[in-house]
């Protein structure tokens, strides 16, 4: 039987690599990246498989090839990442999306897109659903990140209202686990690498703050239940974990696993760092009958064990 060819495009990302790893024994994977991001190291396994081939391009170039499926992964995630060349983290959430909807379009293929809880902003409903338009600022740090994945949310939708194109449209929540990339800044990466080397652990702000961690196996597994629903609904479905800790607590849970010594201390406070952020899950829950299973103790286990073989 022929393989359905399949491009993710970040593919060498964190979310990326995890669902190469998943998919590729049934598949035929094309991963494409610039690897300004993504970690070479991630996909380093696949290299030799027989159902993977890697194109080192950025979406921003035109994309050619015939796909039966596409995964939209590709753009800076993290803040750190993302604020660093913000000219080209808003480029590559729009006119990367224009360059994978055009191959779609083209090929009539399936395409599934990463969108983000960063849509909802600094958000005044709590939890977050689907329906809440979200409170974004259009000209601070993260509006790079934040109007660029909106505006790739309404590309998508038009696409699919004047094409009718078949598009699959999630908003990811916080996502841990292997293959994070150590040095991006993020506050799960960050707090177990501090702690694994005995360095102070950086709260920026109060701490109060409150984020929602969904351990990557369980995003993974909600990505591809979404990818193999029949019905044509686009979206958007918001996807993570609806536990919801503040980043004080974080703190002080993995230095507890870590069995570290670091201290922790504070530091400013973000620029439109969002307050709380928790998502609600009745969408997914309904319509992919899917919700997360691994709580946030034993997928920081596994995400530590990771850390500890590179760092
Ligand atoms: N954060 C922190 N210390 C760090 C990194 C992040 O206190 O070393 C905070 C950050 O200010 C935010 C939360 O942790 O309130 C989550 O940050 P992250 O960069 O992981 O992702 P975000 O949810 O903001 O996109």
């Amino acid at each position: 039987m022929k393989k359905t060819k399949i491009l993710i495009t970040g593919g060498a990302g964190f979310i990326g690599s995890n669902l190469i790893k998943k998919l590729i024994e049934t598949n035929y994977i094309v991963c494409l990246d610039n690897f300004s991001t993504g970690q070479r190291k991630n996909i380093y396994n696949f290299k030799k498989h027989k159902n993977f081939e890697i194109i080192n391009q950025s979406v921003l170039k035109k994309i050619s090839g015939k796909y039966d499926f596409i995964y939209n992964l590709a753009c800076p995630a993290s803040p750190y990442h993302y604020q660093k060349d913000p000219i080209n983290t808003f480029k590559t959430s729009i006119i990367g999306s224009c360059n994978v909807l055009e191959n779609a379009y083209k090929n009539n293929s399936i395409i599934f897109h990463a969108s983000t809880s960063e849509i909802y902003g600094d958000p005044l409903k709590h939890p977050q659903d689907e329906n809440y338009f979200g409170n974004v600022s259009t000209i601070g740090p993260r509006a790079c990140y934040d109007e660029g994945k909106r505006a790739a949310e309404t590309l998508f939708f038009d696409y699919k209202r004047m094409h009718s194109l078949n598009i699959k449209l999630v908003r990811i929540f916080n996502t841990y686990g292997p293959n994070m990339s150590p040095n991006d800044g993020r506050v799960i990466s960050n707090f177990i690498v501090q702690s694994l080397k005995n360095k102070p652990i950086t709260i920026y702000g109060s701490g109060r703050q409150t984020r929602s961690f969904c351990y990557i196996d369980d995003l993974i597994n909600g990505i591809i239940t979404y990818a193999k629903l029949k019905k044509n609904i686009g979206g958007p479905i918001n996807l993570g974990n609806d536990k919801e800790y503040s980043i004080k607590e974080i703190a002080i849970i993995i230095k507890n696993l870590t069995g570290s010594k670091s201290k922790i201390v504070h530091k400013e406070k973000q620029v439109d760092d969002p307050y709380k952020r928790r998502p609600n899950l009745k969408l997914s829950k309904s319509i992919l009958k899917w919700s997360p299973k691994i709580d946030l103790n034993q997928g920081l286990m596994n995400t530590i064990k990771y850390f500890k073989t590179i760092v």
